[in-house]
């Protein structure tokens, strides 16, 4: 079957094979930035970021819309707005594993998630991680972007939301957990997973090579105690990290 076919498929071959750059590069998974939901993400992000930051890209299910739901969760429809006000138009741009894919028929999703939201959604060939060319085609031609390192990515997956960016060279914020409610247990494996990854002393490290599963993910600890936080003084510059 040819390459192009297969990143056409329903499967997501774009994460599996940059699974394969972790091996190398486990730091293309951390985040800039952790907040816990939607709501806690600070805007302006110039200000958290100390950069110029000139375009957001935003994740869709569990960031701000339940999964499989094409709508603004009701909670999150203030914030949502806030986003939208301080990233006007093509600033602001919907790029999701689901709606906007080829598994969306005749982009039927996007189309609805446009009408719901009042922003773009990206269509896309190649799904999450491996669609940053794909994005910057878009933001090339419709806002002033000079440098990778003034887009932003957000989103609860650290791998597809958190590498894309390091692999476009641009910051991320991880919304570690996501849309309240019960999580399954590939759910908080990752958040544990992703805790860890963020901890203080991986970061120190920036390149962390030996994760330690904390015993949380196996109990019904409740994810606030694992809350992260990530001072904006210990922010990573994407460029160190940045492979395209
Ligand atoms: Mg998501």
């Amino acid at each position: 079957m040819q390459l192009s076919r297969l990143h056409n498929s329903s499967m997501n071959l774009s994460g599996t094979l940059n699974a394969f750059k972790l091996l190398l590069n486990p730091g293309l998974c951390l985040p800039h930035y952790t907040v816990s939901t939607f709501n806690d993400i600070p805007v302006p992000l110039s200000r958290v970021f100390k950069a110029d930051i000139r375009a957001v890209i935003l994740d869709k299910d569990n960031c701000f819309a339940i999964p499989h739901q094409d709508a603004i969760y009701e909670p999150y429809r203030d914030k949502f707005q806030e986003l939208r006000k301080a990233y006007p138009g093509s600033r602001l741009l919907i790029v999701s594993n689901t709606a906007g894919t080829q598994d969306d028929l005749g982009h039927a999703r996007a189309e609805v998630l446009e009408k719901n939201t009042g922003v773009q959604v990206l269509r896309h060939r190649i799904k999450k991680p491996g669609c940053g060319h794909e994005i910057m085609k878009i933001l090339q031609k419709d806002v002033d972007i000079t440098s990778r390192s003034q887009i932003v990515v957000i989103g609860d997956r650290l791998l597809t939301d958190t590498m894309m960016s390091n692999m476009m060279g641009s910051y991320s914020i991880w919304v570690k957990d996501g849309i309240p409610g019960k999580k399954g247990f590939v759910s908080r494996l990752f958040v544990s997973i992703g805790a860890e990854l963020t901890s203080p002393a991986c970061k120190h490290g920036n390149s962390p090579r030996r994760i330690s599963l904390p015993l949380g993910i196996f109990s019904s600890r409740s994810t606030e105690q694992l809350r992260v936080t990530c001072p904006s003084d210990e922010i990573y510059k994407p460029e160190a990290r940045a492979r395209t």
